[in-house]
């Protein structure tokens, strides 16, 4: 039989099953992470729920979508799943390899997965540059075959659902303001600050790493952001204190919130990094913590615990699509918006003993305009790079268009690595946007310390209880009345780095 529009009675029942199958895997993720379970047991869940993202039920799910957002939702939804089904096996061959492989470097062992932060915590640059071609060769000579593989599995499944390529998909399941129209702010981002980033990485770059842009290579970019000397200020001990007085601020008691499940135990095998899995919404979320201390790990918990809240808050009901599907910008933006405090001199000196915030301010802005140039030359490259009749042309503009943002040349062999599935990357450089412009809100309408007003924190559990029913563009419009515009981005660094 040809695939056929579902009924509304088989729609409610794709979306019941699709809800236990995400609500599955996170609780496996969860599982697993925490350091409750040591096998990672994916296979089982997506075998039990094979006949979501079969291509026919795929198809189906398509020819239902008649213009209403949440039905598109869902067959974006089993597209991905499609996608990410035709290339499984490719992901745990990576995975394997990942965590197999060693470099040897000065006679050293370094396990691949190290190579990053024994770039970030190597002094010697010419050290640094030996443990970056080891990498760059692993991942040229063993990895690249698996990713372009997948990548053209990627593509044959998007022409057998029916469209030219990959990025004509995406044109049907995301509006234009998350691709096309981004592109062009994305655009004139670069543009407008240009000098701006030139004068502020060449600035980190001397103090940090002792050369200027211009000398600079990428096996400097990890040491440009591994600063040891603040660490001492973001103390373990304080982590978890500071994040509950915060949401006390805001009138939220962490402690009594039932569905939240904050897990802050020792175990052997649970990962350093904080997470969040929710795996019901609202019922059940999991904010998993084991504290190490240092500005990174208090960025991470912050940012979770965004996720953690806006989920915790999502209205009981409202449809799965809107819960735990919908537009990821959303609560990518609640995420940066607590963990941005943690560069914000005035909560710097409420929360911590912490002497001269300004100047690590500066540092957190550079930062922020490194990663969003960066993103920006992402999304561009991805739009071309999922149009390409062979991709295996790409590695040219990957370069052409990342060093062109950065002003740092990047590894060639990266150029399939690099690539975000399901462009995602859309979701984060909207996320910066609604960040910085629902603070300049929050600021005018309750002062610069407006994260100590309880009014604030109302209207943050109001705007959480929509959970993702409305697109990163809609909510914004209807909260402060503006249009999501990526130069706030820009204005929010120069305000730091200009004063
Ligand atoms: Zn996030």
């Amino acid at each position: 039989m040809p695939p056929a529009a579902l009924s509304d009675r088989e729609l409610d029942t794709y979306r019941e099953q699709a809800d236990r199958f995400i609500a599955e895997l996170d609780e496996e993720f969860y599982l697993h992470y925490a350091g409750l379970k040591e096998s990672f047991d994916l296979s089982p869940i997506y075998e039990r729920h094979r006949n979501l993202t079969e291509v026919d039920v795929v198809k189906s799910v398509g020819l239902s979508v008649n213009g209403g957002r949440r039905v598109r939702e869902l067959w974006r939804f089993a597209c991905e799943g499609h996608f990410g089904e035709v290339t499984r096996d490719h992901a745990e061959k990576l995975a394997r390899l990942e965590s197999e492989i060693q470099l040897t470097v000065d006679g050293e062992e370094i396990p691949y997965r190290m190579a990053r932060p024994a770039l970030a915590n190597e002094a010697d640059r010419t050290k640094r540059q030996r443990i970056d071609a080891a990498a760059a060769d692993v991942l040229e000579e063993r990895m690249n075959p698996i990713h372009l593989d997948g990548a053209q599995a990627v593509q044959g499944a998007a022409r057998e659902l029916g469209y030219d390529n990959y990025l004509e998909l995406y044109r049907q399941a995301l509006p234009s303001s998350a691709l096309d129209e981004l592109a062009v702010q994305c655009r004139a981002l670069l543009d407008s600050t240009e000098r701006l980033y030139e004068d502020a990485a060449d600035r980190l770059f001397r103090t940090r790493v002792g050369v200027s842009l211009n000398e600079a290579r990428r096996w400097d970019v990890a040491r440009l952001f591994r600063a040891p000397e603040w660490d001492k200020m973001f103390p373990k001990d304080r982590m978890v204190p500071a994040l509950e007085a915060t949401l006390a601020d805001l009138g939220v008691d962490l402690k009594s919130q039932a569905n939240v499940h904050l897990d802050l135990d020792e175990r052997p095998n649970k990962t350093p990094r904080a997470f969040c899995a929710p795996i019901e919404i609202p019922d059940k979320v999991m904010l998993v913590i084991q504290p190490i201390g240092g500005p990174d790990d208090w960025r991470a918990l912050f940012h979770e615990a965004g996720h953690t809240e806006h989920f915790a808050n999502t209205s009981r009901d409202l449809a799965m699509e809107e819960k735990r599907l919908g537009d990821n910008a959303v609560t990518e933006g609640w995420a940066m918006l607590l963990q941005h405090l943690t560069d914000e001199p005035q909560w710097l000196s409420r929360r911590l003993d912490f002497p001269r915030p300004a100047e690590y301010a500066v540092e957190g802005a550079t930062g922020l305009l490194y990663f969003v140039r960066r993103y920006c030359a992402k999304i561009l490259y991805e739009i071309e790079f999922h149009a390409a009749d062979d991709v295996s042309t790409m590695p040219d503009r990957y370069v052409e268009l990342l060093g062109d943002a950065l002003k740092i040349e990047p590894t060639a062999a990266n150029y399939l690595a690099d690539i975000d599935s399901g462009f995602y990357v859309s979701s984060y450089l909207r996320a910066w946007a609604f960040e910085a412009q629902l603070r300049a809100f929050l600021r005018e309408r309750f002062g610069t310390r407006w994260f100590t007003s309880r009014d604030a924190g109302s209207l943050l559990r109001e705007l959480w209880s929509e959970g993702q029913r409305l697109r990163a563009e809609e909510l914004l419009k209807d909260v402060t009345g503006a249009t999501l515009e990526l130069e706030a981005v820009a204005e929010r660094v120069r305000e730091v780095l200009q004063g």
